[in-house]
């Protein structure tokens, strides 16, 4: 495991250990509590600077995988955060506002389930209520079930995918831009699934295609108002959604083997891009989407 920083310089290929990944299944949404190996979320690494001192952020899916990475981020970069997440998260959830509150930052916890509209309303209302103003809203929950053949594909997991992936996005970022100050970034996790899909992961290789178009289309549409909406699309990267029926046990293996860095990529080596897209650092980029792929370069 890296035991540096994220701005030392080392060889990104052994910056965390080829892994030993053994066959695991888990319930859907995995738990990182459950997880072999462990993942990195930047747990001892992540150093912050005040680079989103005193914003005030909603994280989706922000109890285990890229969303606990991106919650350490923020809240060490000055960030009060809510995190939403299922409620069978709670052991991940715990976890993760343990370290985001060492960070000395407010962390809220709201779990329930954005896959219903009326949720998605209630969860940014009481984001406003409880920060005081919402400024970066991170769309970052997803659903991944590999079905290898469109005959099995049922009605209900497509139809889940989607609320939950792209239908989502829409109702939070409806009801968020509401109270959005000039200033506030929205930030979606696409994946490279929307350019390269895999052919067991249609319902889900399109809602993510939709989410790149979704981010497109919106930037170009909240741009006068001083809003920025982008995406980032990250390759493989080591979290429960894989051993969650994400991916078949053979490829669940060799995850991300199959990469020019020749190994699976840490949820804390994404957190960074959402940080860049969060803060205003990024003031001229709108419309874009970041991909931390390993190499296997989008689209
Ligand atoms: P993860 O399982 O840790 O996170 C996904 C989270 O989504 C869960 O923790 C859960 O809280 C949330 N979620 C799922 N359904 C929900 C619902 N109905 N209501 C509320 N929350 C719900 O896995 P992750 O890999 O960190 O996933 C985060 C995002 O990254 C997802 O959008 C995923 O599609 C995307 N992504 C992951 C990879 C990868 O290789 N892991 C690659 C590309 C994109
Ligand atoms: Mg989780």
């Amino acid at each position: 495991m890296n035991k540096n920083d994220q701005y030392t310089m080392q060889d990104p290929t052994k910056q965390y250990p080829a892994m030993d990944i053994p066959e695991q299944t888990q319930p859907e949404p995995g738990l990182d509590a459950k997880l072999q190996p462990k993942a990195d979320h930047g747990e001892v690494t992540y150093r912050g600077s005040g680079r989103l001192k005193g914003r005030k952020a909603l994280i989706t899916g922000g109890d285990s995988g890229i969303g606990r990475a991106v919650a350490i981020a923020y809240a060490r970069e000055g960030a009060d955060v809510v995190i939403n997440y299922l409620p069978v998260e709670e052991k991940d959830a715990r976890e993760t506002i343990r370290l985001c509150e060492m960070a000395g930052v407010k962390v809220v916890a709201y779990p329930g389930d954005i896959s219903y509209e009326p949720f998605c309303n209630e969860l940014i209302e009481a984001t406003v209520k409880e920060l005081g103003s919402i400024d970066i809203l991170v769309n970052n929950a997803g659903k991944q079930v590999y079905v290898a053949d469109i005959a099995e594909l049922t009605t209900e997991q497509l139809e889940k995918t989607f609320a939950t992936n792209i239908f989502a996005m829409f109702w939070l970022s409806k009801a968020a831009l509401k109270h959005m100050p000039a200033g506030s970034t929205i930030v979606n996790t696409a994946s490279i699934q929307a350019y390269q899909p895999s052919e067991g992961l249609l319902d889900y290789a399109s809602t993510k295609a939709a989410i790149v178009a979704f981010t497109h289309g919106l930037a170009k549409q909240v741009a006068p108002k001083g809003i920025r909406v982008n995406a980032v699309a990250p390759g493989p990267i080591w979290t429960p959604l894989q051993p969650s029926y994400g991916q078949p046990q053979e490829k669940l293996v060799k995850f991300g083997q199959n990469t020019p860095m020749g190994r699976p990529g840490q949820p804390a080596e994404v957190a960074p891009a959402f940080v860049f897209l969060a803060s205003q650092e990024s003031s001229y980029t709108t419309g874009e989407v970041i991909g931390v792929t390993g190499g296997n370069h989008l689209p």
